[in-house]
């Protein structure tokens, strides 16, 4: 896939969380990217608060294709098995694996509607090669004396890795020797021996693939998949700040316990979308999902927007009016792109000073992307593209020569965005799902044959409503935009 570089005088810079430092970056084998993203934690459909940590990873993805121009293999999981998705599952009186199913569906959905490449993997935690995976951790961690067994649980003894605490700079010296966490999710002041994996309990799953019978703990999912799927050593393993600590430190001390090998060279972490200076979270009850705001008119394109108009290592206030301002900025864009349009019918030839400004803008734009992703500069760049271009056609300065180029440049930028074709594609869907078009169209012709025309013309009615007119022929009924 041809990027735009790479360019030796142009590399990537990428913030590490490891040495707190913008670095070069580039993988380190086959020109191929190996990324581990931590997914979503499949007990409640996600929030847009998750989402912005999602997003922004599928535009480094994008960057590191389409500008960079190298290959992908990048794994994000979903946690399956933790903490919360057992007390879920228990309090709906469900299957573990079916109460998650459903997650994962609307997870899909919500991925698709804000435009998220699909990734190379996407493994679930309780997927029988990952359970052998992380059984064979567990292994690894006792025969290299990282582990004792306590209470019929297996812990990770954090005295046996010396570097401990160096991605979330802990200092030692609160840690107590021997003193053990359980639960999933702790501050750094419980810096603490944690559980690897969780004995039986009555009350929750379990699986023999290690003794005693138990579950694994959430930690250890990850650094399993990561190294089954990516090898020893990845280039980049991503996910939101909260994780820095204990997830990401963990599931260091955990592969590299195991492998005795560098586990992640990059450790890039999302800030937060907040909503009132606070963290949205499902604890705090301040949360959207996507469903949410489609409900109050907005579409996936705007959230996508909103969701990169700031650097991904700034906190981004959630509110209505900055949502309705992402959804005016879209509509420029596209209102420009539908300008270029009539220009390419107007005819006329290209001009230099056109092709100029569109490479500069090129530039532009690739540095800023490769400044540790700055996609509010890149946007920046963009807008004071399409205003110098607005002004240009307003002079008539533009013609249907110069429209190949400002065409190819919007491309670029589509691809690594994301966010063009899918306002694009948002427009283009029929105002109504095809499924339930068909099934009016079915019920009337029904209601019809049985000479019911009071409730055919209630179903076309209906239809009409919300934007889908039926037109009757010989062939039969069609359906299409109002
Ligand atoms: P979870 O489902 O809790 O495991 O979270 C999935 C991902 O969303 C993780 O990478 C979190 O760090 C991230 N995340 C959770 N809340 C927020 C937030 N308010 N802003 C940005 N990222 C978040
Ligand atoms: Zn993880």
């Amino acid at each position: 896939m041809a990027g735009v570089g790479p360019d030796p005088l142009m590399t990537m810079r990428l913030y590490n969380t490891l040495t707190r430092r913008e670095e070069d970056f580039a993988p380190l084998a086959d020109q191929t990217v190996r990324m581990y993203a931590c997914g979503l934690t499949v007990y409640a459909r996600g929030h847009i608060g998750n989402f912005r940590t999602f997003v922004c990873i599928d535009v480094l993805r994008r960057t590191l294709k389409y500008v960079e121009g190298y290959a992908m293999r990048h794994v994000m999981n979903f946690t399956d098995v933790d903490d919360r998705t057992i007390a879920g599952a228990r309090q709906a009186g469900m299957d573990l694996r079916r109460y998650t199913d459903q997650f994962i569906a609307a997870f899909r959905e919500d991925a698709r509607a804000l435009g998220l490449e699909e990734v190379e993997e996407m493994p679930r935690a309780t997927d029988e090669a990952n359970l052998r995976a992380m059984a064979g951790l567990v292994a690894a961690l006792e025969k290299n004396g990282h582990t004792y067994l306590s209470d019929g649980s297996i812990y990770f003894k954090i005295s046996s890795m010396p570097g401990y605490g160096r991605l979330a700079r802990l200092d030692h010296e609160g840690m107590q020797d021997g003193a053990r966490v359980d639960g999933d999710t702790y501050g750094k002041e419980n810096a603490r021996d944690f559980v690897l994996w969780k004995g039986a309990r009555a009350d929750e799953p379990h699986w023999d693939l290690v003794q005693p019978s138990g579950r694994p703990g959430w930690h250890l999912e990850c650094s399993a998949m990561a190294l089954r799927l990516l090898g020893d050593s990845i280039d980049i393993h991503a996910g939101g700040i909260d994780l820095i600590f204990p997830h990401h430190e963990n599931e260091i001390a955990q592969s590299e316990g195991a492998t005795g090998r560098p586990f992640a060279r990059f450790w890039v972490h999302v800030e937060y979308l907040l909503v009132d200076d606070e963290k949205m979270s499902k604890s705090l009850g301040n949360t959207y999902t996507i469903p949410d705001l489609v409900a109050k008119g907005f579409r996936p394109s705007a959230v996508r927007y909103l969701l990169l108009s700031a650097h991904y290592r700034k906190p981004l206030n959630f509110t209505w009016a900055s949502l309705a301002q992402a959804e005016e900025s879209l509509r420029r864009l596209t209102d420009f792109l539908a300008r270029v349009d009539r220009v390419e019918r107007g005819g006329g030839g290209a001009h230099a000073a056109i092709a100029v400004r569109l490479a500069e803008a090129e530039a532009a734009f690739a540095a800023s992307m490769r400044d540790d992703l700055n996609t509010a500069a890149a946007l920046g760049t963009i807008f004071e593209l399409v205003r110098a271009l607005n002004s240009a056609m307003d002079a008539e300065e533009v013609g249907a020569g110069d429209v190949p180029g400002i065409r190819a440049l919007f491309g670029m930028v589509d691809r690594v965005l994301g966010i063009l074709s899918l306002r694009r594609a948002e427009e283009a869907a029929p105002p109504v799902p095809i499924g339930e078009i068909e099934q009016a169209i079915a019920d009337r012709q029904a209601a019809r044959r049985r000479r019911d025309f009071a409730a055919a013309d209630r179903i076309r009615d209906a239809l009409a409503a919300r934007g889908v007119l039926l037109e009757d022929n010989a062939a039969g009924t069609r359906w299409k935009r109002k």
